[in-house]
């Protein structure tokens, strides 16, 4: 165990991460050796959540590569249009099935997940630790402006947010994953996440509002919470919030 330097620059958004001296530049990170890249990283403070391919010496490792002192380390953020599939990811294995798990700090967010059909728990009660052990053992993608909670080893799958307008931080976010392709509108329930079935007019006529001026069939229900949803303004309103974020979508 001995203290060491190694020569570490990060490109593109992981700069926003770094103190403004150290940005678009190497910089020498001193670390007791040996340790695993993933150390030298967050100890610059990127979450390792946000790297997608590492060099070192100019060879592709992931997280858990062997640092002894020396190297020259070259750290990327996921690539929207960048072809990297000759170069090792850092996270081999995608996800079959793209879930989220969303801190206390993002409520809109989550209603606009889920109204995209995307599975997203959220739980305002949560601490960091039991939104770490649920993301974990769920395979769910961490949502979170903490970038200290991204920093935790368990999770594999965490998505850094920007403080950013939520209209702006949607359209980022589904971009950055690439998640047009998976939308499927109004499947899922926006108050708890459950699953939405048709319904009967008369099985659900007295969970209806007195005025019914704006309601009509066809009509669904919430599986779990038993929340009622209806075609009326709200649903043009997000109709057309679905057109402006995925232009392509049918
Ligand atoms: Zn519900």
């Amino acid at each position: 165990m001995v203290q060491q330097t190694a020569r570490i620059r990060f490109y593109a958004e992981l700069n926003d991460f770094l103190p403004q001296a150290q940005r678009m530049r190497d910089q020498s990170c001193q670390f007791i050796a040996p340790a695993p890249v993933r150390h030298l990283i967050e100890l610059c403070g990127v979450p390792h959540t946000e790297v997608e391919l590492i060099l070192v010496d100019g060879r592709s490792v992931d997280l858990e590569q062997r640092i002894d002192g020396g190297e020259r380390i070259s750290v990327y953020p996921c690539f929207e249009r960048l072809d990297i599939a000759p170069l090792l990811r850092v996270r081999t294995e995608p996800l079959r099935e793209i879930r989220f798990i969303a801190d206390a700090h993002l409520g809109h967010l989550v209603r606009d997940l889920r109204m995209l059909g995307f599975d997203t728990l959220f739980n305002p009660q949560w601490d960091d630790a039991e939104l770490a052990r649920i993301s974990a053992a769920e395979h769910r993608i961490l949502l979170t402006r903490d970038r200290a909670l991204l920093m935790r080893r368990e999770i594999t799958h965490g998505c850094y947010l920007r403080h950013q307008p939520h209209p702006v931080l949607l359209k980022s976010l589904i971009q950055r994953l690439d998640l047009c392709a998976s939308i499927d509108p109004f499947c899922r329930c926006i108050r708890c996440n459950g699953h939405v079935s048709p319904a009967d007019e008369e099985a659900v006529a007295q969970d209806l509002p007195p005025d019914r001026s704006g309601i009509q069939a066809p009509f669904y229900r919430c599986d779990d919470c038993r929340q009622v949803y209806w075609k009326g303004s709200h649903y043009r309103a997000m109709l057309s919030k679905i057109a402006r974020l995925c232009p392509t979508t049918p």
